[in-house]
């Protein structure tokens, strides 16, 4: 296995990007947010644990999701690439991260930054609508259903993530300038950091680019 970390604010769309990268065979993405939320449904004790901090936008403790991606890594060692998407979130995380994959033989290839410029990054997550039932990601601007409010996948009604309010988006931008920013310099400094311009809409532009740049 190896590993590409993608790195970038809420809203930069490396979600969008990963789940579309991970079409190809060799390709898998994992979502952090997309985990916990799981386990918040499934209303596991990780899960029980998480909801509070994810509800106001807060990081939930790094022990716990360290835990969650480990057993991911040790359990899925037979994959190709791994897209790691939403961890880490802090030096501490990424620390804790080079730990586990050293431990599991598996090799760091970059962390791949979506850059975006903050206006952007707003105005998407004010668009954003997920299917409660499968996950599945829309924006009524950029990538609108078939059918407006109706999952494409699933036929589900289309919600508003609890924590996409105006109030807590706020919050999880500043959460992410303080936290998640100094991973720039951190994989810079280890010669692991890699950029691409996140701010158009042309999905599969950005794929190729972002392939063209991780190999
Ligand atoms: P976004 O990147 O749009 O903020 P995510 O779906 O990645 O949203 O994450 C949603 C929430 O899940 C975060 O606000 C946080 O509470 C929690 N979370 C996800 N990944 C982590 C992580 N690596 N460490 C701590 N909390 C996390
Ligand atoms: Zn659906």
């Amino acid at each position: 296995m190896n590993v590409v970390i993608l790195l970038g604010a809420p809203g930069s769309g490396k979600g969008t990007l990963a789940v579309e990268m991970a079409k190809r065979p060799d390709i898998a993405h994992l979502s952090t947010g997309d985990l916990l939320r799981g386990a918040v449904k499934a209303g596991t004790p990780a899960g029980l644990e998480a909801k509070a901090y994810m509800e106001a936008g807060n990081l939930v403790p790094d022990e716990l999701i360290a835990r969650m991606v480990g057993d991911y890594i040790a359990e899925n060692a037979s994959l190709s690439t791994v897209l790691l998407d939403g961890f880490p979130r802090n030096v501490a995380q990424a620390d804790i991260l080079a730990d586990l994959l050293a431990k599991n033989g598996v090799t760091l290839r970059c962390a791949l930054l979506l850059d975006v410029p903050d206006e952007i990054v707003v105005r998407r997550i004010s668009g954003r609508r997920v299917c409660p039932a499968c996950g599945a990601g829309f924006n009524v601007d950029t990538l609108p259903p078939k059918q407006e409010g109706i999952c494409d996948a699933c036929g589900a009604a289309l919600v508003i993530r609890k924590d996409d309010t105006p109030e807590t988006v706020r919050h999880r931008l500043a959460v992410y300038a303080e936290q998640t920013f100094p991973l720039i310099a951190y994989y810079r400094e280890r010669n692991l950091l890699r950029t691409v311009d996140g701010s158009g809409d042309d999905l599969e532009a950005k794929v190729k680019v972002a392939f063209e740049t991780i190999q």
